[in-house]
């Protein structure tokens, strides 16, 4: 066959050629593969002349090696092309949010307190417009706040303001000669001239305590000490005005609080009492020991506080229209107490029944 017919033609060359051995590269037309022959002659041990005869084919290893280059060429351009989406991919998916945080910030820099900071897809970026957000209401809150105290601190003192001009240029004009007059005259300075003071610190007060960077001064107290304390204070009041505060003590308890603070909170609370009671000049402060808490209650027989006005009672500023200037504090009182009360964690509240009377309450945990 041909494969026969090929090596007795090599065999005949190299007898003629005369060489040890020769080799010949024969391309498979069938196969489009290459082999190379080899073929040499020897004399073997019995005298007889052999040839060796080596068949290889050479065109695979060639055609391998061309096939992985192709291979790797094209893996090479796939994984470029496929890096390279996957990279324009990833970085959209960073840049986005953070392009949009970006407008958003440029936004609350030109003044803008509505802008919402929108950071999904990456923890990271999400926390940040989470920071921002907070960053955002707490800046907005400052800037609210500041608005309306402007409005409302320059409504409020000057109304006592122009009192104390016009008793001061009553007493000019009019009243100087006239002793009783003027000492009339110069009473109502002195009691404007109070109220003021008390606004101003009033305010200071509530602003300290709105802006969240007041540290509260924990300590333990009793309560019986406490509230015996505290009404120590109205002894003259109750005296000299006829006012009858009573005390209603259950069994004394620890309680742990700011003690300056809760002090204000019953100074607050009792004053309202005072100036809102009914005519019997009745009112009482009752301990309550309940549910692991000591709750406090101020209660008063006076017109009380209208059902739609009990929501708003503890805003800042918000006063009852019907009572008369004279008996009405600074409008700030309730509004301390609710902070005071909000920063322990205490809960607090009103109930109150029109012409019956109001009782204030909060509640301390017990240790
Ligand atoms: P003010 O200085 O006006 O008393 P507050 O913040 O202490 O300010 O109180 C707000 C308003 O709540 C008062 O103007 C009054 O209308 C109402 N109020 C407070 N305490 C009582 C009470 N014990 N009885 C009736 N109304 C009260």
């Amino acid at each position: 066959d041909n494969h026969n017919m090929f090596a007795y033609s090599m065999k005949q060359d190299l007898n003629s050629s005369g060489q040890n051995y020769i080799t010949r590269v024969h391309e498979n037309k069938m196969f489009q593969t290459k082999e190379m022959f080899y073929v040499t002659k020897v004399q073997a041990t019995d005298g007889t002349e052999r040839y060796i005869f080596l068949e290889s084919s050479i065109e695979p290893i060639d055609s391998t090696a061309q096939i992985i280059k192709k291979q790797l060429i094209y893996i090479t351009v796939i994984l470029l092309e496929l890096a390279f989406i996957i990279s324009l991919f990833i970085s959209r998916r960073i840049a986005k949010p953070i392009t949009a945080i970006t407008a958003s910030a440029k936004k609350f820099a030109e003044g803008d307190f509505q802008v919402q900071f929108n950071g999904t897809g990456y923890l990271e970026v999400a926390e940040l417009s989470e920071v921002l957000n907070k960053a955002r209401g707490e800046v907005s809150k400052v800037t609210d706040l500041r608005k309306d105290l402007i409005a409302n601190i320059s409504h409020d003192l000057r109304t006592p303001l122009t009192m104390v001009k016009a008793y001061a240029e009553m007493i000019r004009d009019l009243s100087g000669d006239n002793p009783v007059k003027r000492k009339e005259h110069i009473q109502v300075i002195i009691d404007e001239s109070d109220r003021l003071s008390n606004l101003v610190s009033s305010i200071l007060e509530l602003s300290r305590l709105e802006s969240g960077n007041l540290e509260l001064e924990l300590e333990d107290f009793d309560v019986h000490e406490k509230l015996h304390e505290v009404m120590n204070r109205y002894t003259i009041l109750m005296e000299r005005d006829g006012y009858n505060i009573q005390l209603e003590l259950d069994e004394d308890k620890t309680c742990r609080a700011d003690t300056a603070k809760i002090d204000q909170v019953l100074y607050n609370l009792i004053n309202n009492a005072v100036n809102y009671c009914g005519e019997d000049k009745q009112i009482i402060v009752r301990q309550r020991n309940q549910n692991g808490k000591v709750r406090i209650e101020i209660s008063d027989h006076g017109k009380g506080i209208p059902q739609e006005q009990l929501p708003v009672i503890f805003d800042r500023y918000y006063r009852g229209d019907k009572y008369k200037r004279e008996t009405v504090g600074t409008g700030l009182g309730l509004s301390i107490v609710k902070e005071i009360l909000k920063r322990h964690s205490f809960s607090f509240g009103v109930q109150s029944t029109e012409g019956k009377g109001s009782t204030f309450w909060f509640e301390m945990n017990e240790i």
